[in-house]
């Protein structure tokens, strides 16, 4: 993908710090999910963010676990995370908890109470907002913020032998009540939480909250770029703050705010993914229609697909909605040199040959991949009874349509050209099959050039035909008549498909072409031997075109 996409504005950042020595020309990013879910499309973007600009500069990245919320770790999210990162191609350097760092984080807090820049306060939720103040009135300054520093750091003490019940104190930082910025107006840095945590136990009963704990972890790292979304812009200067006052780093990280990714046709939030899932909604995390990087992966996207989506939506500054088509574009363009073609029919109408000599058999010659003629041609069987696709008949045709009708004759891709006559119906008007007759003159690659036809159709050989299982995905949100996200009713179609006889062969995770109808991967967890279920990656008609 182009470089000049990539030379978003933080990569101008970093060559500034470079050509002015503000860290050595060290370049060291991290990625720091909460394991709380597993991961989404959004961070993709911010995985591809952190790893490609330290690998631009040489530099390394680090994959920290955000686990200052005393909440149960769910090593199912860990390992989802670790397979994920892994998957789209990136190694990180170190792997942390930033629960290892609560020693420190404690000791810097002490650290701001003994100088005065911090105190315990009592003051109950209610009266901690109303004395925040609002965004045209200045905060009130708290009782307690006048304590003695002997009374805070003796509180304070208390807090972290468990004296107090959950909520009873909070320890804040002593910055600015009038701030117009109201992170700045004596933020809340430790709270108590009588939780055991995944990795501490019971050694603590206070927490520290992100914004205070989020840059010591990254100094302790010696983060020099600290990446995250454009909502974190208003607390930067409490992150500054922090790195400046407890005063253990002379060279502080420096936070560089994006825009986050949001798509069309989905949603993107753990709590709102996880609900999908907790709900039912979704077969799992690595449902084919999810977002997840698990979703995406099963759904048949390649990693490629997701780094160059990450790479072609650039880096903003500004909040935006990217079309999904972007991303079905990315996964079209990646595969179309790639795979294979197969002979695939859905909604089947049984063709009978009635001039084909009975009992012959024989094999067609298709190509692999139009676009790839290396990629050579394989033999299909064909005989006088073949399958053709539902959409590929029309008793009575509408205007424009030279697929196959009565009277009509078309090419069958490969094969003959063939002419309908005649419709065989059962009681209720179904029907059963078609009757028509084929020109053995017009065999492909026999040279014919006897007169054209407007319509081609697919097909496949009905006595070889193989059933597979095809799931056919529509995106899980669609907008209703107000223009609102919703659910989908109809998210997925699973159809009995008939296949070529290779179709067989399909291993789980092998993609293909199915001809005329899309890119298809045989599902990873319900193919086996004997059963294919295909899951349909994207179909072929492409709305989108990117900006030049
Ligand atoms: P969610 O609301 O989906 O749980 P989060 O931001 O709480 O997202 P974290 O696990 O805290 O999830 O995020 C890890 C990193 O991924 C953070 O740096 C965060 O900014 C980034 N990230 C999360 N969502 C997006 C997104 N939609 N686009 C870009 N980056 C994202
Ligand atoms: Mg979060």
């Amino acid at each position: 993908m182009s470089e000049n996409k990539a030379a978003n504005f933080i990569h101008q950042i970093i060559d500034k710090d470079n050509e002015e020595g503000v860290y050595g020309k060290e370049v060291y990013t991290r990625f720091p999910p909460e394991p709380n879910g597993y991961l989404h499309i959004g961070h993709a973007k911010s995985i591809c963010l952190n790893f490609t600009t330290a690998q631009k500069y040489g530099g390394k990245t680090n994959l920290r676990y955000d686990d200052t919320n005393p909440v149960k770790e769910d090593v199912e999210y860990v390992d989802a995370i670790e397979e994920d990162v892994k998957w789209l191609g990136f190694r990180w350097e170190k792997r942390l908890w930033a629960s290892d760092y609560f020693d420190t984080m404690y000791e810097a807090a002490e650290e701001l109470v003994k100088k005065g820049l911090a105190y315990v306060d009592d003051l109950t939720p209610e009266e901690m907002r109303e004395y925040r103040g609002t965004l045209k009135s200045p905060g009130k300054e708290s009782p307690a913020r006048s304590q003695s520093i002997e009374d805070n750091l003796e509180l304070f003490r208390k807090m972290k032998a468990g004296e107090f019940a959950d909520g009873e104190r909070v320890l804040r930082a002593k910055i600015d009540m009038a701030s117009p910025n109201i992170n700045m107006r004596d933020p809340i840095i430790y709270r108590i939480a009588h939780i055991p945590h995944h990795n501490t136990g019971d050694k603590w009963c206070i927490y520290p909250m992100y914004d205070f704990a989020h840059p010591i972890e990254d100094a302790i790292e010696g983060i020099t770029h600290s990446i995250c979304t454009l909502e974190f812009e208003d607390h930067r200067p409490l992150y500054d703050w922090v790195l400046k006052n407890v005063g253990f780093w002379n060279n502080p990280p420096k936070q560089i705010e994006f825009a986050r990714l949001n798509l069309t046709n989905t949603v993107m939030s753990k709590r709102l993914l996880k609900g999908l899932v907790d709900d039912g909604i979704v077969e799992g995390w690595d449902d084919p229609r999810m977002p997840t990087i698990a979703g995406l992966r099963r759904r048949g996207y390649t990693p490629s697909s997701i780094r160059n989506f990450c790479e072609e939506i650039g880096v903003a500054k500004s909040n935006s909605t990217i079309d999904s088509a972007m991303l079905d574009f990315c996964i079209r363009e990646d595969l179309k040199e790639k795979v294979e073609n197969r002979n695939v029919i859905e909604d089947p109408i049984k063709v009978v040959l009635t001039n084909y000599p009975k009992d012959k058999r024989e094999t067609v010659t298709v190509e692999n991949n139009r676009n790839v003629p290396e990629m050579g041609e394989r033999e299909i069987p064909f005989s006088g009874e073949i399958y053709i696709d539902g959409a590929d008949f029309m008793e009575v045709p509408v205007k424009k349509y030279f697929r196959l009708f009565p009277g009509n004759e078309v090419r069958v891709k490969g094969a003959y050209f063939i002419t309908c006559n005649e419709v065989i119906k059962d009681e209720d008007g179904n029907i059963l099959e078609l009757h028509c007759t084929y020109d053995p003159e017009t065999r492909s690659g026999s040279g014919f050039e006897g007169r054209k036809v407007k319509g081609t159709i697919h097909f496949v050989d009905a006595k070889t035909a193989v059933p597979i299982k095809v799931r056919n995905y529509n995106p899980l949100y669609i907008e209703n008549e107000k223009g609102e996200n919703v659910l989908n009713p109809n998210s997925v179609e699973e159809k009995i498909c008939y296949g070529e006889p290779m179709i067989a062969d399909a291993k789980p995770g092998e993609r293909f072409q199915f001809f005329r109808h899309g890119y298809y991967i045989a599902d990873s967890k319900l193919t086996t031997e004997t059963e294919k279920v295909f899951n349909r990656i994207v179909d072929l008609k492409s709305s989108f075109k990117p900006k030049k």
